[in-house]
């Protein structure tokens, strides 16, 4: 019998290029047929041919709480009624902005955006705005939107500018971007002792999640927080992914350090396109209409998607929430990494709050360098696997997997029992 998901796939194909309008949803890495997804609950979502599945990728790390939580779904049915977009503002607006600088002492302010990449590229101008500095700091395996500027890998060398990832990206562009890499503090000391006044802004993951998940280190951090501050650059925390996620306060508080500006996306928006940009106070009064960086959006601050938002960031603040995130999330990497050691498959795992890294290889990795030698062709094996067992991970090894509030103790022990025997296919 043939899949309605192949025949979706075949159908999409004529009419979008690829199939799909976010190339990671194509399976292109892992290979066979997406899934085509008709609804979700809690910790499941169910394909085109009425499959379920236990989803590990919560919408890629908004679906924190659990789809279709009632409390979410009924915040966005009651602002859908009063009016989908207004395109003037509104006091739930006030309220998020509020409700975000509470719960991150660093933004002094934010702006509402609709998407993480918007978010980024909207700090990436306002830091070259307000130093009006052009170079800008990045590292190899973060990423953080398709954003011109950010679509850049290494150049040929140590202190080189970095080269389109993307065609499109007109290298003038990519000239102005270098590209470091990840946990290396000595060479951000370098970089800064050549190029310091140029530089307008590090920005970075800190906790990465765009080439599986991989921590920063605690001195990786504090030496881009130093040498920002000493060379008068502005650090800019992309937690798109790892805000909210990690812990409520995110990385920041984490670690912490205190960014100059933050980035964020994903949770705050509950499923609905919310992502925000914030800092400083003295940097934000550069934005329009206070200053001369120009930003602004149609959609910006929709109220429909604010209302998720807000019922979102309402119920992360619930007595236990991140106590129990991590604690499930820890049960999942402890119980896949004692599978694979059963089933004899070099295997280890990896997880901070609500986040966690799958990873074919013997110690867990700190760098993209170290995230490229895991074993590709059996993380896909298990995908697949695991997939037929339904349970549905990300379709890449270079990606970070999500678990939700409704990831309970029978959700995780069915995922490792599929994976004892996913594993035994990997050997
Ligand atoms: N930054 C980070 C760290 C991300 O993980 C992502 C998306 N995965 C983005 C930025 C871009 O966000 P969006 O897809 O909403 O544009």
């Amino acid at each position: 019998m043939t899949s309605k998901n192949d025949t979706l796939f075949a159908r999409a194909q004529t009419s979008t290029p690829g199939g799909v309008n976010s190339p990671v949803r194509a399976f292109r890495s892992v290979g066979g047929t997406p899934r085509f997804i008709t609804r979700a609950e809690g910790p499941y979502f169910w394909d085109a041919d009425d499959k379920r599945y236990i989803d590990y990728i919560g919408s890629w790390g908004p679906a924190i709480v659990g789809h279709t939580h009632p409390a979410v779904v009924k915040a966005v049915q009651d602002a859908a009624a009063r009016g989908l977009s207004f395109g003037a503002p509104t006091e739930a607006e006030i309220e998020m902005a509020e409700e975000i600088c509470r719960i991150l002492p660093s933004v002094e302010q934010v702006r509402l955006v609709s998407s993480g990449t918007e978010a980024g590229m909207s700090a990436l101008r306002l830091a070259r705005g307000a130093t009006g500095r052009d170079k800008i700091i990045k590292f190899e395996g973060c990423y953080h939107g398709h954003a011109d500027s950010l679509l850049v890998k290494a150049g040929s060398g140590l202190l080189t500018f970095g080269n389109p990832t993307s065609a499109g990206v007109p290298e003038d562009f990519a000239k102005h971007t270098l590209v470091l890499d990840y946990n290396n503090p000595q060479q951000l000391e370098d970089t800064f002792a050549k190029l310091g006044k140029e530089i307008a802004c590090v920005i970075v993951e800190p906790v990465a999640g765009n080439m599986n998940l991989v921590r920063a280190t605690p001195e990786f951090l504090q030496t881009m927080r130093r040498l920002c501050t000493q060379h008068g650059a502005v650090l800019i925390f992309d937690e798109v992914m790892c805000g909210f996620r990690v812990g409520l306060g995110g990385a920041q508080k984490l670690y912490g350090i205190t960014p100059d500006l933050t980035v964020m996306g994903k949770v705050i928006g509950g499923g609905m396109p919310v992502a925000a940009f914030g800092g400083r106070k003295d940097l934000m009064k550069f934005l329009a209409p206070l200053g001369s960086v120009y930003q602004a959006g149609t959609l910006s601050g929709n109220p429909v998607a604010v209302a998720a938002g807000m019922a979102t960031l309402k119920l992360i603040q619930q007595p236990g929430f991140y106590e129990s995130l991590t604690a499930q999330t820890g049960k999942l990497a402890q119980g896949l990494t004692a599978a694979a050691k059963d089933a004899g498959v070099t295997f280890c795992a990896d997880s901070v709050g609500g986040m966690f890294g799958l990873y074919f290889a013997d110690s867990v990795p700190g760098s993209y360098a170290e995230i490229m030698k895991g074993d590709k062709e059996k993380f896909n094996v298990f995908f697949h696997a695991m997939l037929d067992l339904g349970v549905y991970l990300a379709p890449s090894a270079f990606e970070a997997g999500f678990v939700s509030a409704a990831h309970d103790d029978t959700v995780i022990n069915a995922t490792v029992d599929a994976a004892r025997k996913a594993f035994t296919a990997v050997r």
